[in-house]
């Protein structure tokens, strides 16, 4: 990186130190503290992550790095604080927050994200850094170049929604999770992924958002390369919900384990809000069954889910293997 990326770095390295500091051992922070280990975060998993925390104070961040040598435009660059209208004053973006450090593949930090103790209207519950010369959210993953070599040791990686989600998975000994930045999954992050794994296992919140949210996921990842399979959870749960209540174990062993192919989601999927009892309802799913089916590159599968259809809906196996020949040129 250049001279001035290299400063936006030291920023954040020097204040992620000092908020961790402010987190473990001092009465400001010892709110936040309890509020991490009231929702099942160890001292260990604080430390681990460098977890810290924000001081409610509008000009910490500014008189912390002017003494350590930063110009206010720098620290505005790197989008710690944040200049006042028409004036030649500032504020710190992040206040009262418990502090979650964003770092690039290699491991330095480029951003924070914050959350709330406490729900507070109108405030989002998670604040990141916008966007700067260091940090590119659609190329960001959480945790990555601590997951990179469980990522190539298991040969798998997981991927969530959100950074509790990961602490989780990680505590459930399932090192290799990572999660992107609160926003849907890019391009960019998928050929990241792919660079590192062919397999991929998505686990994201068992609400609509999540569901989605995954939806969308799993088809980016197969356009990648990736191969993919969906991790599902009882509904209204995330990851870091089901850990919580369920046990390391169950993790692995019922959802991690468990997971569905890509085509039993998708199944799943297409069958949301349909009653298959109505004609209508039914020859939609089984049009988007096709389709999927039609995308699928290996004949004994297409084979496999095809005879599946053909048994569920009594339909016969050349009708159906004639409309997905139709399909495939309308998908193509
Ligand atoms: P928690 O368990 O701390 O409530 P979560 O990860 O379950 O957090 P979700 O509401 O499921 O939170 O959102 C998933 C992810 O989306 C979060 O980890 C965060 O990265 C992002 N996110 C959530 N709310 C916001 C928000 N208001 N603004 C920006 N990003 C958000
Ligand atoms: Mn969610
Ligand atoms: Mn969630
Ligand atoms: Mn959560």
């Amino acid at each position: 990186g250049s001279k001035s990326e290299n400063a936006l770095v030291d920023a954040h390295e020097l204040l992620k130190k000092f908020y961790h500091h402010l987190l473990v051992n001092t009465k400001e922070g010892q709110e936040a503290y309890d509020y991490l280990i009231n929702r099942g975060f160890t001292r260990e998993i604080i430390d681990e992550f460098e977890i810290g925390y924000a001081l409610d104070s509008w000009d910490f961040v500014t008189k912390f790095l002017t003494k350590r040598g930063f110009k206010p435009d720098e620290m505005e660059a790197a989008g710690l604080i944040i200049k006042r209208n028409q004036e030649e004053s500032y504020f710190d973006r992040f206040r009262d927050r418990v502090m979650f450090p964003i770092a690039d593949l290699q491991g330095r930090t480029i951003a924070f994200s914050g959350r709330l103790l406490k729900e507070i209207k109108g405030q989002p519950k998670y604040l990141n850094s916008p966007e700067t010369s260091i940090f590119n959210k659609s190329r960001t993953l959480y945790n990555f170049h601590r997951a990179k070599k469980h990522i190539r040791k298991n040969q798998q990686v997981i991927l969530f929604e959100g950074f509790a989600d990961v602490i989780s998975s990680v505590t459930a000994e399932c090192q290799q999770s990572i999660a992107t930045m609160g926003t849907a999954l890019t391009e960019e992050q998928a050929k990241i992924i792919r660079r590192n794994v062919e397999s991929v296992i998505v686990c994201y919140d068992a609400d609509s958002a999540g569901i989605e949210a995954a939806y969308k996921a799993v088809n980016i990842l197969t356009d990648a390369g990736c191969s993919v399979k969906v991790a599902t959870m009882p509904d209204g749960y995330d990851p870091d919900d089901y850990i919580k209540e369920f046990g390391a174990a169950k993790f692995r062993n019922e959802v991690i384990e468990n997971s569905l192919t890509l085509m039993a989601f998708k199944m799943r999927y297409l069958r949301r809000g349909k009653n298959l009892q109505i004609e209508a309802d039914r020859m939609k799913y089984i049009d988007e069954v096709l389709k999927a089916v039609s995308q699928l590159t290996k004949a004994v599968e297409k084979d496999y889910y095809l005879r599946q259809l053909s048994q569920e809906f009594s339909i016969s196996l050349d009708a159906l293997k004639e409309q997905q020949q139709q399909v495939r040129h309308e998908v193509k």
